[in-house]
């Protein structure tokens, strides 16, 4: 099959098909989509070499599994089921973990991918291929609400307004809570204004201005700095940014002014699909372009400047 493979730098390969393994189905990718984690990986982050992707909608076409012929989304932490996290509900921090086209697991930018068959959903009929691949990454913005509690009195300042920060406000906006998206570059900040989120240049932010709620997710090494900043005394930081060259940042601030630092990664699909479902995210005008496989090289170049969103490959 062909595959997207990063040795250290990008490029189209012909690769053997994966074989599924023990409780695993083949999925014939239909759409995939590009992260702000694969632009990271190809600077270094992770480490992983080999073919990238974990955003995806994809068809199951093992015959044996209960899902065959169906389209389907899926959780990209592989998890082993018996080890302590396992057992105690955490399978998104398994030990023995792989993770989706992250860690020692092939991922979809590809003709194909395995995938356990636990870590599948249905996507719902009313929910567009292209748009199912949003489900990961509004999983993640759900996550959010998974770990910490959000009063709808609370005031909110959501910083980064690219892929995740649009996904994130929108789940805010169901929230009741008051919610500001910040953003440096003017062209974001029009966009989200465009989606109706109430968004304003970073740069007009004053430095006493401060909010309950922090979520850092500018993708930036400096964002978490900048979140901390506008955060107050017992407020929640909230960071979603994953980078290649982590951030020096003064830790004093986080013991005088008694701070709550939430790091938050994955979440769960079932109810990211049931908004989607309920059209209460708007997920269609985040789709910057969609690439045809062969030109994904091409994808990623479109991905990296700061005037795309969504970048989408359709296989
Ligand atoms: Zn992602
Ligand atoms: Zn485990």
């Amino acid at each position: 099959m062909k595959a997207l493979v990063y040795d250290g730098k990008l490029s189209i390969q012909q690769v053997p098909d994966p074989v599924p393994a023990q409780g695993e189905v083949l999925i014939k990718v239909r759409y995939s989509s590009i992260c702000n984690t694969d632009l990271e990986i190809i600077q270094g982050y992770m480490g992983f070499k080999g073919i990238l992707g974990h955003e995806f909608v994809g068809e199951v076409v093992t015959e044996k599994s209960r899902y065959v012929g169906k389209d389907v989304v899926g959780e990209i932490n592989i998890s082993c089921g018996h080890c302590y996290m396992c057992q105690t509900g955490r399978r998104s921090h398994c030990t023995n973990r792989s993770v989706l086209g992250i860690f020692e697991h092939a991922g979809t930018f590809a003709d194909y991918v395995v995938l356990p068959e636990k870590n599948l959903h249905v996507v719902p009929p009313n929910v567009e291929l292209p748009n199912a691949v949003f489900t990961e990454p509004l999983a993640a913005a759900l996550e959010i609400f998974e770990q910490t509690k959000i009063n709808p009195t609370d005031n909110v300042f959501i910083f980064g307004a690219g892929k995740l920060g649009l996904l994130i406000a929108q789940v805010f906006r169901l929230s009741g809570c008051e919610y500001t998206v910040f953003d440096i570059n003017p062209f974001k900040v029009e966009f989200a204004r465009g989606l109706g989120l109430p968004a304003k240049n970073l740069r007009t932010l004053l430095p006493d201005e401060r909010a309950e709620i922090c979520v850092d997710c500018t993708g930036s090494p400096d964002g978490i700095g900048v979140a901390m900043n506008h955060l107050r005394p017992r407020g929640k930081l909230i960071l979603k940014t994953t980078v290649a060259d982590p951030a020096k940042i003064d830790l004093n601030q986080i013991v005088v002014n008694e701070l709550n630092i939430i790091g938050s990664r994955c979440g769960v699909f079932e109810p990211a699909l049931s908004l989607l479902s309920q059209k209460l995210i708007d997920v269609e005008p985040l789709i910057t372009k969609v690439f045809p496989f062969d030109k994904l090289e091409e994808a990623f170049k479109l991905a990296a400047t700061p005037e795309s969103i969504k970048v989408l490959i359709r296989h």
